[in-house]
């Protein structure tokens, strides 16, 4: 037997699961809101062509309009000036699309505090339990933001003094792009950083170093929850669209059971 074949006889008999980690695409979708004096991404629109109808009387379908950042997405490194003349969403490798996960477990503290940020230390107590964070694998940080993605406001969670949602400090951003074998990280909410990211020094770290150090993002993730903390496998699928600094994805995860 080949892996291949194995594979596919796994999936067939479900001894293999596949995990959908993506949200459902719509006008609903949350997206990501910057200071107001930065330019703002679009929502999903659908523009209906034809519906079986005299515009096309066998066949329905729509023209869509999005930001290439709405929605469950893959960053570029080109996204970020930091990653200014790596590649492009198109010239990704696509062997780097495909990985080992570890799953890291920080929703009940994002619970108590919104604005949890995961330090190096939580990372390394992590690995301390499950081994080394995995070459050319992802990191998934699970912190529950997963249940407010059908609410813009649930999933930005903006007051008067801005955006609270968890994310990474500055030191880990750093040590996941720089120090770890992952060639990428994926998270619940609209974006890699925290809500108070753009007050950090430098601002938005996860997209500063990740991208700079020719990493990925994965954002809006879901079904997180029904991962292990090792062992699973992350296909990520973003469109190549060519010069594109990102797409909306189909992130699945493979999982034995
Ligand atoms: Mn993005």
């Amino acid at each position: 037997m080949s892996v291949l074949s194995d594979l596919t006889a796994a999936l067939r008999s479900g001894a293999i699961e596949v995990v959908d980690l993506t949200a459902p695409l719509s006008a609903q979708t949350p997206v990501l809101e910057l200071p107001p004096e930065f330019g703002q991404t679009a929502r999903f629109e659908l523009e209906e062509i034809s519906r079986y109808d005299d515009r096309g009387p066998a066949w329905y379908w729509n023209n869509f309009r999005t930001g290439e950042h709405t929605g469950t997405h893959f960053d570029a490194p080109n996204h970020w000036v930091s990653g200014k003349g790596l590649d492009d969403v198109a010239s990704v490798p696509v062997r780097r699309l495909i990985g080992p996960a570890a799953v890291l477990d920080v929703s009940e503290q994002a619970r108590e505090d919104p604005d949890f940020l995961v330090e190096v230390e939580h990372i390394r107590a992590w690995e301390a339990q499950h081994g080394p964070l995995p070459e050319g694998g992802w990191l998934l940080v699970r912190t529950g933001w997963d249940a407010r993605s059908h609410s813009q406001e649930e999933m930005t969670n903006t007051d008067a003094s801005g955006s609270h949602t968890p994310g990474l400090s500055v030191a880990a951003a750093r040590w996941v792009a720089e120090e770890s074998p992952v060639v990428g990280m994926g998270v619940e909410t609209v974006g890699t950083d925290a809500g108070a990211a753009a007050g950090f020094e430098p601002m938005f770290p996860c997209h500063s170093m990740l991208m700079g150090n020719d990493k990925y993002g994965l954002t809006q993730l879901q079904n997180l929850a029904s991962l292990p903390p090792t062992g699973a496998v992350v296909i990520a699928g973003p469109l190549p669209i060519v010069t594109g600094s990102g797409s909306p994805a189909r992130v699945l995860a493979l999982v034995e059971r």
